[in-house]
């Protein structure tokens, strides 16, 4: 069955009281949430734990970090390993988010990498894919994500394939204001979903869940749930107020 999801990633944003304060005004706002309808919250490490606490009485709203290791263990001063964030209560690690790719220069073999060490512990993975606006200007944006997906999951068997989350970004959308449309969005979405059919089988494409992210906020959302591809949303600035997330939580909802 496929989920939807709202999943709030805080970036680098929000000090332990600030971060504990806007966790308990989603939990005092949230609707109530089912096997298909989740919510998760990504917070940056340090509030991992703290964060952990606060959702521990609550059904299905979770934990994800931002990051995490390509290395399992050891002497890699300042990493965070997958094992480390499963032990803190953590559910879903975000992958491959294009400012990882661009300004700390993590290519699809380091993704890989990583990808591997999420899925040897219990959580699931959030992999970011999505486009520059170069590339969307080319018209090249459907080989650019395909390539994406295929580099860094497709070396995935059919089980470990079925706890990736896809989070469609477009580059040229994120923290920009500037939305795609629900009609670019749709396409893409439909054209990940095939790409995955092709590699796997019809039926885990179908069940797979593939977020959009990129300016998403409370006035856009339910056109952009409506789509049939579209499963929910990745959410950088609109999850930093409990509000807005709450607003975009309840387009989910609704869809
Ligand atoms: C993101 O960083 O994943 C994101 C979608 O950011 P924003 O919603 O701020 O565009």
């Amino acid at each position: 069955m496929r989920k939807k999801i709202v999943a709030g990633n805080w970036k680098m944003n929000q000090t332990l009281s600030e971060g504990k304060n806007l966790v308990e005004g989603i939990l005092a706002g949230l609707p109530a949430l089912n096997e298909s309808k989740e919510v998760v919250i990504c917070p940056p490490f340090v509030h991992l734990s703290q964060t952990a606490a606060q959702l521990d009485e609550y059904e299905h709203i979770y934990l994800g970090a931002q990051n995490c290791s390509s290395e399992a263990s050891g002497a890699y001063t300042g990493e965070v390993s997958a094992q480390m964030l499963q032990s803190t209560g953590t559910h879903y690690v975000i992958i491959g988010h294009s400012e990882r790719r661009e300004y700390f220069n993590e290519d699809d073999a380091l993704l890989a990498r990583k990808v591997e060490q999420a899925l040897a512990t219990d959580m699931k993975v959030i992999f970011c894919c999505g486009e520059s606006l170069e590339i969307r200007d080319s018209n090249a944006q459907n080989e650019w994500v395909g390539k994406q997906l295929k580099s860094a999951l497709f070396h995935l068997g059919d089980l470990l394939m079925q706890r990736i989350v896809i989070a469609y970004e477009p580059i040229w959308a994120i923290g920009t204001g500037r939305t795609a449309s629900a009609a670019q969005a749709q396409e893409m979405h439909a054209y990940i979903r095939h790409v995955i059919a092709s590699q796997y089988n019809p039926v885990l494409a179908d069940n797979m869940t593939i977020l959009y992210g990129g300016s998403a906020k409370p006035s856009n959302a339910a056109e952009l749930f409506a789509c049939p591809d579209v499963d929910g949303g990745l959410i950088g600035g609109a999850s930093l107020k409990a509000e807005d997330f709450l607003g975009i939580i309840n387009a989910m909802m609704a869809s």
